[in-house]
């Protein structure tokens, strides 16, 4: 097996390609290391060859494995990438650096109550149903306008939109579709991209990749 130092000078070039292809600064693409359901033996050598961005999709699994990592690096910065239930907002605030899944109402004022009562403000991208798919979380396309000036409202920073396209066909278009809609709205980030299509997700405009498997390898 590759070593994780291996893997992510891999993915590395492969994001450094598409920057040029594309001609953007290698800079305004953030990497988020995906770590989910791997255990701290395995992120350890990321972080020894100088990776500080990770992603989790869970609060309580992040809340176990990370406190101990950050003794260690202090630096780290810690995205929640996955669906978000009310209940967690507080422990999510505490935690996480920056939240991918804001996409609804009731979360909305949750995260609100608690960035209110924790003093800390953590900034939040809007995830978008760009695939109008009913079984997934999202803020449906034509209320994001709407949804973003709830957000802002709130007083919680808007870092930009979120998208996890429909599985099983061509990205792009979704891709393309999420930065049209962040630009119309004047908002900078776009997290969209995972180890499957990252690369079509640079060319397109993504702000921050959010990649596993290529650097993990395949979770059990
Ligand atoms: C797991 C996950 C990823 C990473 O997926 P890979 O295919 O392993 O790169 C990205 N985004 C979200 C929201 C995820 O849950």
């Amino acid at each position: 097996m590759e070593s994780a130092a291996t893997r992510l000078a891999g993915v590395e070039d492969n994001i450094a390609r598409m920057c040029r292809v594309a001609r953007r600064d290698r800079d305004e693409v953030t990497l988020i290391a995906v770590s989910k359901t791997h255990p701290p033996e395995a992120i350890v050598p990321l972080l020894e060859t100088g990776q500080r961005v990770f992603g989790e999709n869970r609060v309580q699994e992040a809340q176990g494995k990370w406190p101990a990592l950050r003794e260690a690096y202090p630096d780290i910065e810690l995205h929640l990438i996955g669906q978000l239930q009310s209940n967690k907002a507080e422990d999510a605030v505490e935690l996480f650096d920056v939240i991918h899944s804001l996409d609804r109402l009731s979360l909305l004022k949750a995260l609100a109550k608690a960035m209110d009562k924790t003093g800390k403000r953590v900034p939040c991208f809007i995830q978008v149903n760009i695939g109008d798919e009913e079984q997934k979380g999202g803020c449906p396309i034509r209320e994001v306008p709407h949804f973003i000036t709830e957000v802002r409202d709130a007083d919680i920073p808007v870092e930009g939109l979120m998208c996890l396209p429909p599985a099983g066909i061509e990205p792009a278009p979704f891709f393309a579709l999420l930065h049209k809609l962040a630009e119309d709205n004047g908002l900078g980030g776009l997290s969209m991209g995972m180890s499957g299509d990252y690369e079509t997700a640079v060319q397109l405009g993504a702000t921050h990749v959010r990649v596993g498997t290529a650097l993990f390898g395949p979770r059990s």
